[in-house]
């Protein structure tokens, strides 16, 4: 007989995340989370894929990029919502959010940037026109795009075509 403890002894001893060992593995969570939903199961490291992939990570990988998975997060709290055994996720998402502190000093200063542009209209609309113009650039084969090694194993979307406001200004036009 071999037993595998893989973390769960130090995951038992701990009062915040302890709950997470209720899970059975019905995949509720994943199916109803937005962000997997959007990007898949596996789309991030850990070998269990959903929230409650998120919680366990951070527990039972030693790897750091575990670290960063609760933060990939909205907290939206349908994963709470939906699971059977009551593991609480949002909560505990947020909790290895401040036990962890922010995974590197690149995730920092993209969350600041991203948090900038959200709350200032002008720069949202100013960034959104850039991404636009850029979108052939943005692909895996953009060297100097950040975000291409992320995209070794994923499909940039098509490009999203004119803004909202665009298309609502043309319809305008067109009644005038
Ligand atoms: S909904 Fe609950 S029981 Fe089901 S996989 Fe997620 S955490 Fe586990």
């Amino acid at each position: 007989v071999v037993l595998v403890d893989n973390g769960r002894t130090r995951l038992l001893a701990d009062p915040t995340h302890r709950s997470a060992l209720h899970c059975i593995r019905c995949g509720a969570c994943l199916n109803t989370c937005p962000v997997y939903r959007r990007a898949g199961g596996y789309s991030y490291s850990g070998p269990v894929p959903g929230p409650i992939g998120s919680v366990l990570a951070p527990a039972m990988i030693g790897d750091p990029a575990a670290r960063e998975l609760p933060h990939a997060s909205s907290l939206c709290g349908s994963c709470t919502a939906v699971c059977p055994v009551k593991i609480d996720l949002h909560g505990q998402l947020l909790a290895w959010r401040r036990e962890l502190r922010s995974p590197s000093r690149t995730w920092q200063v993209g969350v600041r940037a991203a948090g900038f542009v959200l709350r200032h209209p002008r720069a949202y609309r100013l960034a959104a026109r850039a991404a636009r113009l850029l979108w052939p650039l943005l692909g895996r084969e953009g060297r100097a795009n950040p975000a291409s090694p992320w995209l070794q194993s994923r499909e940039l979307p098509e490009h999203p075509g004119p803004s909202f406001r665009a298309r609502q200004r043309a319809r305008a036009d067109e009644r005038t």
